[in-house]
C-alpha cells in the first residue's frame, strides 16, 4: 500500500483512489486544441502509480512522447458524498504538489478511438507526490505560484487563482459522482507550458509555500 508522507509529522495516511481533473487551466485546454470544459474532466490513477521526491520515473516501453504536468494535489480527510461547499471545505486536510505524468502520443490515440485514458495516465510511477501541509498548518489563498523547470529551465509557471474550478469546486463535483473518502488524492489540472520529458531528465516542481518535489526521468 502507498502512504501520504506529511510534513512535521510521522504520521502516515494510506492512499485510497487517485481522483484526477484533466483542463482546469483554460490555457492548457487551448495549448493541447481542447475546448473549455463546462464541467470537470475526471479520470483516475491507481495508487500503485505513486513515487515520491527524490525517485525516478520510469518511460514505458510503449511511449515516445511523456510529458510533465504538475499540479496542486488535495488530500481528502474525510468521507463525503453530495458534498456542499461547507463539507467540501472541511473536507481537505491537506496539499502537495505532485506530476500527473502522460504518454501524451498514448493519450491521443486512445482519444482518437474514445477508449479511456488508463494506460497514458496510470502507469507505474505516473503520479509523483511530494509530502504533504496539513490545512490546519497552512492556509491556501490560491494566490500561490506553482511551478515546474526541467534540467533548470523552467516549463510551467501560473498562479493557482487560474483555474477555472476551485479546490472546493472541483471536490463538491466529484463527490457528486464518487463517495470520497479518507486517504483519496485529487489532482487538480495542470497549467500551460506542458511538454515532452527525455530520459535523464531532472525534474524539479513547487507550489510557493507548500510543497516541493524533484525526480529524474530513466
Ligand atoms: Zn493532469
Amino acid at each position: 500500500m502507498k502512504t501520504i508522507n506529511i510534513k512535521n509529522s510521522s504520521e502516515k495516511i494510506t492512499i485510497g483512489k487517485i481522483v484526477c481533473v484533466g483542463r482546469n487551466y483554460a490555457e492548457h485546454a487551448k495549448e493541447l486544441g481542447n475546448e473549455v470544459p463546462e464541467k470537470p474532466v475526471v479520470f483516475l490513477k491507481p495508487a500503485s502509480s505513486v513515487i515520491y521526491s527524490g525517485g525516478e520515473i520510469i518511460y514505458p516501453s510503449y511511449s515516445n512522447d511523456m510529458h510533465h504536468e504538475v499540479e496542486l494535489v488535495l488530500l481528502i480527510g474525510k468521507n463525503i458524498k453530495d458534498a456542499d461547499e461547507k463539507t467540501a471545505e472541511e473536507a481537505i486536510a491537506g496539499y502537495g504538489v505532485g506530476l500527473d505524468m502522460t504518454l501524451r502520443d498514448v493519450q491521443n490515440e486512445l482519444k482518437k478511438k474514445g477508449h479511456p485514458w488508463t494506460i497514458a495516465k496510470g502507469f507505474d510511477t505516473s503520479a509523483v507526490l511530494s509530502d504533504f501541509i496539513l490545512k490546519r498548518d497552512y492556509e491556501l489563498s490560491l494566490n500561490e505560484e506553482i511551478s515546474l523547470s526541467v534540467n533548470g529551465g523552467i516549463r510551467q509557471k501560473e498562479k493557482l487563482n487560474m483555474m477555472l474550478f476551485p479546490p472546493v469546486k472541483i471536490i463538491q463535483y466529484i463527490s457528486s459522482l464518487f463517495t470520497l473518502e479518507e486517504g483519496d488524492l485529487i489532482f487538480t489540472g495542470t497549467p500551460k507550458g506542458v511538454g515532452k520529458v527525455e530520459r535523464g531528465d531532472s525534474l524539479f516542481a513547487k507550489i510557493e509555500n507548500i510543497a516541493e518535489l524533484n525526480c529524474k526521468v530513466s
